[in-house]
Order: structure tokens, then C-alpha cells, then sequence
């Protein structure tokens, strides 16, 4: 399933969950009577906010630690102050400053610069909420009666006939389809986090009169904010950062649920150490994550993996080498008739024939020439998978002694 849809479905599935339990449950008179349940029942969310804070920190998410700790602390000012009626004293104050601050807080943590516990930007996403907390605390015991009249005006003239003021919707507004708009546009679960977390607040609120709606809800985003930065570690343990496919350690944990025949073929850039020195590291880079692409794209029912460097290895299950060859040679033919073109001008060889004397005779109109060599294995359903793998970077060998841009058999 596309990782897109994964982000997508996941804050709607732990919404979805959480109002259903809720109508399951809340409806039961045993919710009520039964204390230890209901006590239960308000801790979850503490418990599940928590266990994704400390993961966050853990693992020097900074932002995700900090929109996770916001969160704590405004189920702990529902808990604490919002169990009243709404239109009692300070409760109003309180809603109408909450119901503020939070999608301001989500616009905030969808901006906010990627950093980790020890940058100023990750120390200042993690004490934004507390100091939030510290002037909310502050304007309520200064500017009480201030409060009072925006609050209530607010509450009298809630949009829609709700609770929310105008300002909260459009707040939400803002918050929800910038969330969205991230979601599809960068691999981050943050976002799906994040989108999920403003959905679940804005329920919450406009329906903050029902009965345990807030311990339901930020159950929810607990449990929401638990498995994405789980799946954003997994990603960080199998996935390539640069080129976005399976990385070595992906490779081994696919190997071990190999059965039947199977075959590997390693990819080797030819000559990149002269692609690095002549356009530099960045285009480097950028070559590595044409070739993961073309790989992905080309390589019909084979999955790559990054193996390390400027290496790669694509794994066709149920495959023998002879039924791979020519997908093989679409791969190959698909990279070295790629016309990657230098955009900083500044990198390109000053004279034409300068250029193509520094990257070998090139045939084509393209500044850089990019070429892979190929060495394929198949296993005989007896030899361990790391000898098949040794077989095909013995062809890979062979390969390059060929003259390199072309395929060798083991
Ligand atoms: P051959 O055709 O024999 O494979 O020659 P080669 O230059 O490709 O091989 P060599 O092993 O001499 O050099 C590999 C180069 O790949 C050296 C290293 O700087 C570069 N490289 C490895 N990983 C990366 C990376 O992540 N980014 C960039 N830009 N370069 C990388
Ligand atoms: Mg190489
Ligand atoms: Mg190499």
C-alpha cells in the first residue's frame, strides 16, 4: 500500500476508533458506576501521550516531542478546569483560550524546521507548550475580566450555534488543509500526525458537552502519535535516507523470508568517484536517486535495495536468471539513455571538449554520463543466500573487467 495512504487512513482510522469506542462505551450506565474503569479509562490518554513523548525524545524528534507534550497539557487543562459547565467561571475563559491556542499550535508544529533535542529550535518546540501553559496561567490572573467579556461573547455567539467562536473555525481552517496539503506532499508521518491530532481537537471541542468525549479523543491522538513515529523509526531503520528505497539491513530481513528460486543482481555506477569530483557531491547524490528511481521504475516484479555506496541490488523472488536478463537490460539501457543535465551552470566543464575528455566519450547531448554494471546470480534453492550473493558481485567483477555499462551472468 502507497505510504500516502498509509498517512492518510491512519488519523482517520484512530479518529473513526475513538468515537465509535465512545458510543460503545459511553452509552453504558456501567461507565458511570463503575469508578475503577472511568479512572481507567481518564488515564489512557496520560499513558498513550506519554509513551509517544518518550519516544520522540528518545529518539531526538524534537518537534514531534514538543506537539506531543502540548497535547498532554491540554487534555490535562480539559481534565483539570473544562469538567463544569461551560458557561461557569473560569471555565469559559479557559475553553475559549484552549480552543485558540491549539490550532495555533498545529500551524506552528506543520512549520516548524526539522530538529533534534540539542538544536535551539527542538529546546523551543519542546517548552513551547509549558509556556504556553505559564501565560495562559498569567493572562487568566491579570486580565480576568478581559477574559471574561471576550470569552463570553465568544460562547453567546458561538459559530454555527456551537461552542466555537468564528476565530476557532477559521484557525482550524488554516490548520487542516496546510496539515493535508503536507501530508500529500512530504514523507512525513509528522504531518499525518499532525492532521490527525487537529481533527481529533476540533471533535473534542464542538463537542466538549459529551460525556468523556476528550478522554476518547486524546486516547486517540496518543495512540495516533505512538504508531507514526513508530513507523518514521522503522523507516529510519530499513529505508534509505537519500534515495527513499530499502537499505542493506531491508535486503537481509527480506532474504530471510526467501523460499523457492530466486534471483539477485548487483548494480554497480560505473566510474562515480569522477562523477563526484568532477560536477561534485550534491549531483552525486542526485545520480544515486535517478538510478534508485530508474531501478524501481524498470526492474519488472524485482525490488531494489540501496547495498551501500554507489551500489545497488535488485531481488527478483520466483525468478531465475535467464527470466530477468532482459528486464536487466531494460534497467540498464533506461539509466545510461537518462540525460541528467547539470543545473549550476557554474559546475559544468568551461569547453565542450574539455568536458567530454573528463567523462569519457560521451554520445549523448547530456553533461552527465550514467552508466551501471550489472552482475546477476540465481539460487538453486540449497546455496545460502549470501553465497548467491557473492556469485552475483563476482559477475558484477567480470562486468566491469568487460568495460562496465553492461550484464554478466554468474
Ligand atoms: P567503478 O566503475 O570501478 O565502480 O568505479 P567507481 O568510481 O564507481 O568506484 P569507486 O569504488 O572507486 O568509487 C565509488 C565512489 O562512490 C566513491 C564515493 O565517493 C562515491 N559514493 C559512495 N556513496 C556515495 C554517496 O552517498 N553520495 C555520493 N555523492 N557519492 C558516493
Ligand atoms: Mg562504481
Ligand atoms: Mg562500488
Amino acid at each position: 500500500m502507497s505510504s500516502v495512504i498509509v498517512r492518510l487512513l491512519l488519523p482517520i482510522f484512530c479518529a473513526a476508533a475513538a468515537l465509535i469506542l465512545r458510543s460503545q462505551f459511553a452509552g453504558l450506565d456501567r461507565l458511570e458506576s463503575d469508578g475503577q474503569l472511568l479512572f481507567l479509562l481518564r488515564q489512557l490518554p496520560y499513558i498513550l501521550l506519554a509513551l509517544a513523548a518518550l519516544i520522540a525524545l528518545l529518539s531526538d524528534h524534537a518537534p514531534e516531542a514538543g506537539a506531543t507534550i502540548s497535547l498532554l497539557c491540554g487534555y490535562w487543562i480539559i481534565q483539570t478546569w473544562l469538567q463544569s459547565p461551560l458557561d461557569s467561571q473560569p471555565a469559559s475563559q479557559i475553553f475559549y483560550l484552549l480552543t485558540l491556542i491549539t490550532p495555533s499550535l498545529i500551524v506552528a508544529y506543520a512549520l516548524w524546521p526539522q530538529s533534534n533535542c540539542r538544536q535551539i529550535a527542538g529546546i523551543a518546540a519542546i517548552v513551547l507548550s509549558p509556556l504556553l501553559l505559564i501565560v495562559i496561567a498569567r493572562l487568566y490572573a491579570f486580565e480576568h475580566s478581559l477574559l471574561l467579556g471576550a470569552a463570553s461573547s465568544a460562547l453567546a455567539n458561538g459559530f454555527g450555534g456551537g461552542h466555537l467562536s468564528a476565530l476557532t473555525w477559521s484557525l482550524y481552517m488554516i490548520a487542516l488543509p496546510l496539515c493535508l496539503g503536507l501530508c500529500l506532499k512530504r514523507q512525513n508521518s509528522f504531518d499525518s500526525s499532525l492532521l490527525g491530532c487537529g481533527l481529533m481537537t476540533l471533535i473534542t471541542y464542538n463537542w466538549i458537552q459529551l460525556y468523556s468525549i476528550s478522554a476518547f479523543m486524546y486516547a486517540g491522538m496518543g495512540l495516533l502519535l505512538t504508531l507514526n513515529i513508530t513507523i518514521t523509526l522503522l523507516q529510519i531503520g530499513y529505508r534509505d535516507d537519500l534515495t527513499q528505497i530499502g537499505n542493506r539491513r531491508a535486503l537481509q530481513q527480506t532474504a530471510k523470508t526467501l523460499r523457492g528460486p530466486y534471483s539477485i543482481a548487483m548494480v554497480d555506477a560505473d566510474y562515480f568517484k569522477k562523477i563526484n569530483d568532477q560536477f561534485g557531491h550534491d549531483l552525486g547524490d542526485q545520480a544515486l536517486r535517478v538510478i534508485a528511481n530508474l531501478l524501481k521504475q524498470t526492474a519488472d516484479g524485482g525490488k531494489a535495495f540501496r547495498y551501500g555506496g554507489e551500489e545497488f541490488c535488485l531481488l527478483f523472488k520466483g525468478k531465475t536468471k535467464q527470466e530477468v536478463l532482459a528486464t536487466l537490460e531494460a534497467s540498464r539501457q533506461a539509466i545510461a539513455n537518462y540525460d541528467m543535465v547539470v543545473r549550476d551552470k557554474k559546475q559544468r566543464p568551461k569547453k565542450t571538449k574539455q568536458g567530454e575528455k573528463k567523462r569519457g566519450a560521451s554520445r549523448r547531448n547530456s553533461d552527465v554520463r550514467l552508466t551501471v554494471s550489472i552482475g546477476v546470480a540465481c539460487s538453486d534453492n540449497i546455496t545460502p543466500f549470501e553465497q548467491v550473493l557473492k556469485s552475483a558481485d563476482r559477475a558484477l567483477y567480470r562486468a566491469k573487467a568487460q568495460g562496465r555499462n553492461c550484464i554478466q551472468a554468474a
